[in-house]
């Protein structure tokens, strides 16, 4: 199984053996979201998640 370096926390991440470009894995060291970017080799870019719960800025109507 391919195994990527986690962005974060430099951690072996495991990606799926048929895993594409773009896809997401989670870091089970860290929690990050990852998504892959490359695959030979694996490398992994942190994905920034911008809408997060604890953000009471924009209220909804
Ligand atoms: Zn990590």
């Amino acid at each position: 199984m391919p195994t990527g370096t986690c962005p974060e926390c430099e951690a072996d991440v495991h990606v799926d053996t048929d895993a594409d470009k773009g896809e997401t894995v989670d870091c089970e060291e860290c929690g990050v979201h990852l998504e892959v970017v490359g695959l030979d080799p694996v490398e992994l870019d942190i994905v920034e998640e911008e809408d997060l719960d604890d953000d009471d800025d924009d209220d909804e109507f």
